[in-house]
């Protein structure tokens, strides 16, 4: 719907935030430039489970739904879980969070990121039907940006020269885009490594996602299709180090030990991965024509595993603003779009960054009356049904 006959939408990272946002922009009739700097790593459902998983919330799956793409993203290889338990290994009590208590099925699920960028490139290569038009360009990169008050002009490396009314940076957390534009962030390094693996256990995980919050980062273990779990492991970075270290046999011993044996022993591990871990807050979402979404304006830790799901709450929101202010004239970069775009999501997510930081800093006190107060903490959520019932909105991504 280019109203120049040029593009309405550069989108710079296409991983699954950047492919989403292109997908639903080409969907209203938007004409959109993707520019990926790597090719995606293949998809196929033969081999073994991608490393990475995330817990999406049901408003990722309600977006991936309104996109056309859940129907395959489910047919493939995804695990719904109904219950969350969340504990803490110095103090008494214990959260609970069911499913059918809130009359539903499904709390969330869990997916690779693999199955969900596979799915979103396949869908923006299926364009015919839309009204809108992508132009992928992979492997390219951006080396220059010039931010003008009509338009934004991006240069990649190879000298292709592309020009759009609005430019959405989604290049993750170690934006370049956001680095050129002087965008400044609030860092804060956790001195933590997530070690992730995919481990069997002695007994079923029970579709439920489990979480022990111990001194030195929590361990979740999420519930996979075929029965094993997908750990997530927030270790400090010496311990990252020495836990890698050791063979299968002692690394599934430790694991067992640590997850206070849950679930029985552990009995096998995959390869393990370990991803270091830093919130980053960009001070600012917009800067001229060019807007921030996805992990290029807000990485936090995943013990809440709600990175990605605020990321696609970007996209909604972004989708949102740009169909407000839609007309054949309407300008999808005019201040007024990218202004309510960064209002509307910059307070909700520095507030749920700071929050995953400040239940980091609680559970990972190992003082006796930090973990006092936890364990009154975890009593009283556990008793009061409405603050459990924020709580578990919280947990679903529903805050
Ligand atoms: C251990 C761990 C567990 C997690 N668990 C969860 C979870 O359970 N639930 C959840 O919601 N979130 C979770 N997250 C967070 C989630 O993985 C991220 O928030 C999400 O992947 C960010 O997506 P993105 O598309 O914004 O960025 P990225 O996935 O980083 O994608 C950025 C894309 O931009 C491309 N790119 C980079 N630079 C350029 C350039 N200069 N030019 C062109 N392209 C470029 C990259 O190649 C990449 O494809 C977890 C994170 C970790 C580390």
């Amino acid at each position: 719907m280019s109203r120049r006959g040029e593009l309405d939408v550069i989108v710079v990272g296409a991983g699954v935030v950047g492919a989403a946002a292109a997908l639903a922009m080409v969907q209203e009739g938007f004409d959109v430039a993707l520019i990926e700097a790597r090719p995606p790593p293949e998809w196929n459902a033969q081999e073994e489970v991608d490393a990475r998983v995330v817990a999406l919330a049901p408003d990722a799956k309600a977006l991936f739904d309104n996109l056309g793409v859940w129907s395959e993203i489910s047919a493939s290889r995804v695990s719904g879980f109904r219950r969350m338990r969340v504990w803490d290994a110095l103090a008494p009590g214990e959260l609970a969070f069911d499913a059918a208590d809130r009359g539903e099925a499904t709390l969330g699920w869990i997916v690779e990121n693999r199955l969900l960028q596979h799915v979103l490139w396949k869908a923006l290569s299926e364009s015919s039907h839309r009204s809108g038009t992508v132009r992928l360009l992979c492997p390219a990169e951006v080396s220059s940006i010039e931010n003008e008050p009509e338009s934004v002009t991006v240069a990649l490396a190879d000298g292709t020269r592309l020009r759009s009314p609005l430019l959405v940076a989604a290049d993750g957390a170690s934006s370049a885009i956001r680095m050129q534009l002087g965008i400044g962030t609030h860092d804060r390094d956790y001195g933590q490594r997530a070690i992730v693996a995919h481990v069997g256990t002695e007994k079923s995980h029970e579709s439920t996602a489990w979480q022990r919050f111990q001194p030195g980062g929590p361990l979740a273990l999420l519930p996979l299709q075929d029965g094993r779990c997908s750990i997530v492991w927030s270790v400090q970075a010496d311990e990252a180090a020495r836990l890698l270290a050791l063979d299968d046999t002692h690394f599934q011993a430790e694991l067992g030990c640590a997850f206070d044996f849950r679930l029985g022993t552990i009995t096998s591990t995959t390869r393990r991965l370990a991803f270091p871990l830093k919130m980053r807050l960009a001070e600012r979402y917009v800067d001229g024509r060019t807007l921030l979404i996805g992990d290029a304006a807000h990485a936090v830790h995943p013990l809440a595993g709600q990175g990605l799901n605020l990321g696609l709450r970007d996209v909604c929101s972004l989708r949102d603003q740009l169909l407000r202010s839609k007309s054949p004239e309407a300008d999808p970069g005019a201040a007024h779009v990218l202004r309510r775009y960064e209002r509307e999501r910059r307070s909700e997510n520095v507030v749920a960054a700071n929050s995953f930081s400040v239940i980091e800093r609680v559970f990972n006190s190992d003082s006796t009356a930090v973990a006092g107060l936890r364990g009154i903490a975890l009593g009283l959520a556990g008793r009061l049904p409405a603050l459990k019932r924020v709580l578990g909105d919280a947990a679903a991504g529903r805050l």
